[in-house]
């Protein structure tokens, strides 16, 4: 099974919403696109992938670096010699020769997306889906039959900052989720009180709100903000801090009792290992977020969930960042704790596949081969347009 052709391309993402670091008016993704020459029902197999949103396009790193490489690679490299087909963790290694070491910068991302294409590939080729070859290679063929599921939004808005949030949660619920994480931070502390009221009022109740404040607290705010916080008894409180300081991770954790979750802005197992080493994080409550596509993909992702169950954590406390489909057959497939939904259906980097429903809070992962872009229209229409 060879490559015979890669697409790629910028989508902007252009929301008027914002967290308390940054505005998504010109936030853009990467697009991917790798057909090979296997043919599966008389059509080719193309693996897609999308980007996770929040750290921009990829495209110059794929151009200049990763996709030639990818293309330049003997079949030899990256198929599995006795059945032919493609092994992305075969061509994980081509992706990064004479690529150094730490200092992980952006890409990350773009090996990751790459990565998420030749596994949609892969799992096309063999005719199943991602989360039924991730568990069969990976978790001893044990898959979860639903996944629990929450809903990432309650962004700030221009206008309207506390009635838009309550009808945002009671749109939620209404549509089955149990569990809906809002933005924090980004507004004055009487604000963001009355926004989290609102959204708990509208949730029925603080278990089924978390909050998020995108890393921008500091020594002084932070343990202010969990002190607010701990009127609420919430689902979770969300990077409080830089996640790379780890100290400063480690005092909050110290004031806080409630659930922290951080960990969708460290892209390694060797950042993940000195969270674990040094964030003060308690494997009881605290949940891990590394961003599998962020994060070079499943290679690295797996070398991930590995230092997690070494250092002693139940892999359940694994939700990833992104809200994707790739992400959704990644908790599917390794049995992880839960998966991170952006709920609006328009969205093309977010929501589920067309008809898909939440029911009590989880979702079933569906049938068709590979990620299953093809049953989300929106998504193929930017997808499918790659290979021309
Ligand atoms: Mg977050």
């Amino acid at each position: 099974m060879r490559i015979l052709e890669i697409g790629e391309t910028t989508i902007p993402v252009a929301a008027t919403m914002s967290n308390a670091a940054i505005g998504f008016d010109e936030m853009t993704a990467s697009a991917v696109a790798v057909r090979t020459d296997r043919r599966v029902g008389g059509a080719p197999v193309i693996g897609y992938a999308l980007d996770s949103v929040g750290r921009y396009a990829h495209g110059g790193l794929l151009r200049e670096r990763f996709i030639p490489r990818l293309e330049a690679a003997r079949e030899a490299e990256i198929a599995d010699p006795e059945t032919g087909l493609l092994d992305p963790m075969r061509a994980w290694p081509v992706l990064m020769r004479n690529e150094k070491p730490g200092g992980h910068g952006e890409r990350s991302a773009a090996v990751g997306v790459l990565d998420a294409a030749l596994w949609d590939a892969a799992a096309k080729a063999a005719g199943v889906p991602l989360w039924r070859l991730l568990a069969d290679r990976f978790n001893g063929g044990s898959a979860d039959e639903t996944v629990e599921i929450y809903a990432s939004g309650g962004h700030y808005r221009p206008d309207d900052p506390v009635g838009a949030l309550a009808g945002e949660v009671q749109d939620c619920m209404a549509r089955g989720f149990r569990t809906l994480k809002m933005k924090i931070a980004g507004a004055p502390p009487e604000i963001d009180r009355a926004r989290i009221e609102a959204a708990i009022d509208a949730a029925g109740g603080g278990g089924r709100i978390a909050v998020d404040a995108n890393a921008v607290l500091d020594r002084e705010s932070g343990p202010r903000m969990a002190a607010m916080l701990a009127d609420y008894d919430l689902a979770w409180f969300e990077e409080p801090c830089d996640p790379l300081d780890f100290d400063l991770t480690r005092e909050i954790a110290a004031v806080y009792s409630g659930p922290l979750a951080t960990g969708e802005n460290l892209f390694s197992a060797a950042d993940a290992r000195n969270l674990l080493r040094y964030g003060g994080l308690r494997k009881d409550r605290d949940l891990l977020q590394f961003d599998v596509s962020l994060s070079y993909g499943i290679p690295e992702y797996l070398r991930i969930v590995k230092a997690v169950e070494e250092a002693g954590w139940p892999r359940r406390r694994l939700v990833p960042h992104a809200g994707h489909l790739f992400a959704f057959n990644v908790v599917a497939g390794l049995g992880l704790g839960g998966h991170e939904i952006a709920p609006d259906a328009n969205l093309v980097l977010g929501g589920l596949p067309d008809g898909w429903t939440v029911d009590g809070g989880r979702v079933a992962p569906g049938e068709l081969p590979g990620v299953g872009f093809e049953g989300k229209a929106n998504a193929m229409a930017v997808l499918g347009a790659l290979m021309g």
